[in-house]
C-alpha cells in the first residue's frame, strides 16, 4: 500500500465515512495536535443538502499580551485568569479564537480537495438532491 501523501490528504485525514456523513480531521501546520479542526459534511435529507460542520477546541489565553519576560508575569497570568473566570461566572461567556494555519499550498490544496472530495460523495449516493 502507498503510503506517500497525496494532494487529498496531506495533513487531511478521512477518518470514518458513512452514507449520510463523512468525518476529515485537518492538522495545522505547526502539527500541534490541539489545533486540529474536526469537518463533518453531511447529508441533510430535511434540506436535501450537504452541510458542513466545522469543529474545533478553543482555549482561553490569560498570557496574550504579557511579555514573558516581565517580573510580573506570573502575577499578571493569575489576574488575566480571574478576570476571566469571572466574567465567564457573571456573564455566562467568554471570548476565545485561535488560528488554524495553512503555510503550503499543497495543504490548502488538500482541505479544498477533501470538501470537494466529501460533498462529491454525498452527493453520488443521494442523487435527489
Ligand atoms: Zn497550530
Amino acid at each position: 500500500m502507498d503510503k506517500k501523501p497525496t494532494q487529498t490528504n496531506y495533513k487531511i485525514a478521512l477518518l470514518s465515512e458513512y452514507d449520510d456523513w463523512i468525518f476529515y480531521r485537518a492538522t495545522c501546520s505547526c502539527l500541534n495536535p490541539d489545533h486540529s479542526i474536526d469537518m463533518v459534511l453531511e447529508y441533510d435529507f430535511e434540506l436535501n443538502i450537504v452541510t458542513l460542520s466545522l469543529n474545533k477546541n478553543l482555549y482561553y489565553c490569560a498570557h496574550f499580551g504579557i511579555y514573558y519576560g516581565d517580573k510580573l508575569y506570573w502575577i499578571k497570568n493569575i489576574w488575566n485568569r480571574i478576570k476571566g473566570a469571572v466574567k465567564l461566572l457573571l456573564t455566562g461567556y467568554i471570548e476565545v479564537s485561535e488560528e488554524f494555519l495553512f503555510t503550503e499550498k499543497k495543504q490548502l490544496d488538500a482541505f479544498i480537495a477533501a470538501l470537494q472530495e466529501g460533498r462529491a460523495k454525498l452527493e453520488a449516493t443521494h442523487p435527489n438532491n
